[in-house]
């Protein structure tokens, strides 16, 4: 490891600051990422870390019509509060199937949105060549073991998944992000915030190295609205996505009004399955509509012999999830 200069933020425009000032400088959230990939696999190396969790970021509010919640505001904090638990259910459960208790007590709304992937070729030099960690070098993961990868958004020069949980409800909430710059804030949908690889899979988000993000802002779910977060993954409990689904349904006398859909595990990019939405509308809530829209979901996907069984898993995980929201009215 190398020594680098810690300093502890107390106000989000010195922070900025801060990270401008020093081109290698990076944030410190909860750290459960950032301290991994510095110190253990020790393939980051900034000179300052420009630490927020002490930033006046902290807290949920809620409006009439959203939820705002602070950058630093831990996972288990936001888990707890009741108008998540009340008004974005599946939000709250996506929060508690991630991780451990003693993760989402340090790590950040934030810090998961932009969680890195946890590609073993990325974190460790010595098992393969890596595009992400070093531009134009190959994808060991194309050619080599793959079991943890993305099938959708995914590209010959990567395949690596993003594993957040959180950011799978938020994109199908249509959330919005409120990132500080030298210039002043910005607000951007998380679902024009992350990029898929494409030739250059080094740069995952449109965030600017020095850019902060402050909140984001969580539209909320109709009065009446179902929702679930259902995680498919090896081991009941501490253990990432193999696939999710995160679904909202506004449900008429058996007629589906209005759909969510957004799945994970899956992708480079946490997936809103815009297709599979339209097809939602006004459809039956019945097993026919169930496994066209799956079907709909995963559209194209670029597989290696390690991730193929994800195209099929990923529609079941839909179906099962629409059934569960429907409950009996199916
Ligand atoms: C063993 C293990 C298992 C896990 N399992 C799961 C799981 O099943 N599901 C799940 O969803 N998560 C899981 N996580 C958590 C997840 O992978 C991340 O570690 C965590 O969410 C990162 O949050 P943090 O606050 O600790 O971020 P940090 O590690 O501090 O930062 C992560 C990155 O985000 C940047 N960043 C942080 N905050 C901001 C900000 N406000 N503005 C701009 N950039 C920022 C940092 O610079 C860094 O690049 C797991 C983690 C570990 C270690
Ligand atoms: S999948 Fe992406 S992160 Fe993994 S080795 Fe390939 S380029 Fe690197």
């Amino acid at each position: 490891m190398r020594p680098f200069e810690y300093v502890l933020a107390t106000d989000p425009a010195e922070a900025v600051a801060a990270v401008t000032a020093d081109p290698t400088a990076a944030y410190l959230a909860g750290g459960t990422t950032q301290v991994d990939l510095m110190l253990k696999d020790g393939i980051l190396s900034p000179e300052r870390l420009v630490d927020i969790t002490r930033l006046p970021l902290k807290g949920v509010t809620a409006t009439g019509t959203a939820i705002r919640v602070g950058a630093a505001t831990t996972m288990e904090e936001m888990a707890a509060d009741p108008a998540v638990a009340q008004r974005l259910p599946f939000v709250r459960e996506a929060l508690l199937l991630g991780a451990s208790v003693q993760l989402r007590n340090m790590a950040t709304s934030a810090g998961t949105c932009c969680s890195r992937t946890r590609c073993r070729y990325f974190r460790d030099p010595t098992v393969g060549a890596c595009n992400k960690r070093q531009p134009g070098t190959g994808c060991a993961a194309v050619n080599g073991a793959a079991r943890m990868h993305a099938i959708l958004g995914a590209s010959a020069n990567c395949i690596a998944l993003h594993a957040s949980d959180l950011a799978v409800p938020l994109v199908a909430l249509d959330t919005i992000v409120e990132i500080q710059g030298t210039t002043g804030i910005r607000s951007v949908p998380l679902t024009e915030f992350y990029l898929e690889p494409g030739d250059t899979p080094d740069v995952e988000n449109i965030l600017r190295r020095e850019e902060l993000i402050t909140g984001v802002e969580i539209p909320l779910l109709p009065e009446g609205a179902r929702s679930t977060y259902l995680k498919v993954r090896d081991r009941a409990s501490y253990e990432f996505a193999l696939t999710s689904a995160g679904v909202a349904v506004v449900l008429e006398n058996g007629v589906i009004r209005e759909g969510r859909v957004a799945l994970g595990g899956v992708a480079t990019v946490p997936w809103r399955a815009w297709a599979a939405e339209e097809m939602l509308q006004g459809a039956p809530a019945n097993a026919q509509t169930f496994l066209a829209v799956a079907e709909a979901a995963v559209q194209d996907p670029f597989t290696v012999p390690g991730t193929a069984f994800k195209v099929d898993l990923a529609r079941r995980t839909l179906v099962r999830a629409l059934q569960t929201v429907v409950g009996g009215a199916a």
